[in-house]
C-alpha cells in the first residue's frame, strides 16, 4: 500500500509534536511545520531519531506568502499530503474591554485564516485522489466560552463552523473534515497560566487533571485512519469531562 503523507502545522512542540509522532509511528510520512529554522531542525531530528520518514518545514500560518512558499516546497518535493492537520494556534488573552485590535486580528490570522488557505491548497490533491482527511484542532472554549478569551473562543467557534461546511462540500469526494476540541492539555500554552488559576481549572474537570498531548494525538490517529471512514463534520471533545460539567 502507498505510504500516506501528513502535513501537521505547529509540530515543533506540544500537541502538534505528539500528533507528528503518533501519525509517524502509525506509518505515515510526516511533514511538520515550525515558525523558526531551529524548530524545523528539531522536527527533522525527532522524526529521524524515532525512525519516522519525513522532515520539518518552515511555515507561519498567519502569513499568506509563507503558505505559498510551503506550497511551492511541497510541490518541488512531489509530496502531496492527503492528511492535513491544522494544529497551529495561539492565544492573546485579555478582557475584551482591554483587548487591542492586534490581539484580535493576530489570533484570527493564526487560528482561522491560515486554516482556510491551507485547506484550499491541499484539498486539490485530495479531490483528485478521491481520499483525504482534514482534522482541525479547536478547543473546548470554542463551545463553552471563557472570560479573557473572546478572540480565541470566537476563532475556534469559527473553525468549527468552517469545518462543518467544508465537510459537506467535499464529502462526495470521500474526504472527511473533523474537529477535535481539547480541554486543558499540559503544553507551553497552558504553562503560561498562573499556578493558582490552573488549580482552579482542575476543579472544573471531572477527571481532576489536565490531559496530555498524546491523549489528543491518539484521537487524531483514529480520525485519520480507515476506521473513521464514516465520520465527518464531527467535533470530538477530549477534555476529561470538562464540557459537561
Ligand atoms: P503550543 O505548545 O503553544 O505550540 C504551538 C505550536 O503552534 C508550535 O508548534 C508553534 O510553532 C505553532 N505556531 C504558533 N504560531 C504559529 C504560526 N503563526 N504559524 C505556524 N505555526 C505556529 O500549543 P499547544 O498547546 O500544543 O496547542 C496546539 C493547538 O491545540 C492549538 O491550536 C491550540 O489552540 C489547541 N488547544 C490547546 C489546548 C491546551 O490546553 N494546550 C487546549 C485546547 C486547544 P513555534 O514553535 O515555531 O512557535
Amino acid at each position: 500500500m502507498e505510504t500516506k503523507i501528513a502535513l501537521i502545522t505547529g509540530a515543533s512542540r506540544g500537541i502538534g509534536a505528539a500528533i507528528a509522532m503518533a501519525l509517524g509511528s502509525s506509518g505515515l510520512k510526516i511533514y511538520g511545520t515550525a515558525t523558526t529554522n531551529d524548530g524545523v531542525e528539531l522536527i527533522s531530528s525527532y522524526l529521524k531519531q524515532n525512525g519516522i520518514e519525513g522532515k520539518g518545514m518552515l511555515l507561519d500560518v498567519a502569513d499568506y506568502e509563507s503558505i505559498s512558499n510551503l506550497e511551492f516546497m511541497m510541490a518541488s518535493l512531489s509530496d502531496r499530503p492527503s492528511v492535513l492537520i491544522n494544529n497551529a494556534g495561539i492565544t492573546r488573552d485579555n478582557l475584551l474591554i482591554r483587548m487591542s485590535l492586534n490581539d484580535w486580528t493576530d489570533v484570527f490570522a493564526a487560528n482561522l485564516h491560515g486554516v482556510q488557505r491551507l485547506s484550499k491548497i491541499f484539498l486539490r490533491n485530495m479531490i483528485k485522489r478521491r481520499w483525504g482527511r482534514i482534522i482541525n484542532i479547536s478547543s473546548v472554549v470554542g463551545s463553552i466560552g471563557n472570560p479573557g478569551q473572546t478572540n480565541y473562543s470566537a476563532s475556534k467557534a469559527g473553525l468549527e463552523g468552517f469545518s462543518r461546511s467544508l465537510a459537506v462540500e467535499v464529502a462526495s469526494r470521500n474526504i472527511t473534515v473533523n474537529v477535535i476540541s481539547p480541554g486543558f492539555i499540559n503544553t507551553d500554552m497552558t504553562e503560561k497560566i498562573p499556578l493558582d488559576s490552573r488549580d482552579a481549572m482542575k476543579k472544573r474537570i471531572p477527571l481532576e487533571r489536565f490531559g496530555t498531548p498524546e491523549e489528543v494525538a491518539e484521537v487524531v490517529v483514529f480520525l485519520a485512519s480507515e476506521q473513521a471512514n464514516y465520520i465527518t463534520g464531527e467535533n470530538i471533545h477530549v477534555n476529561g469531562g470538562m464540557y459537561m460539567s
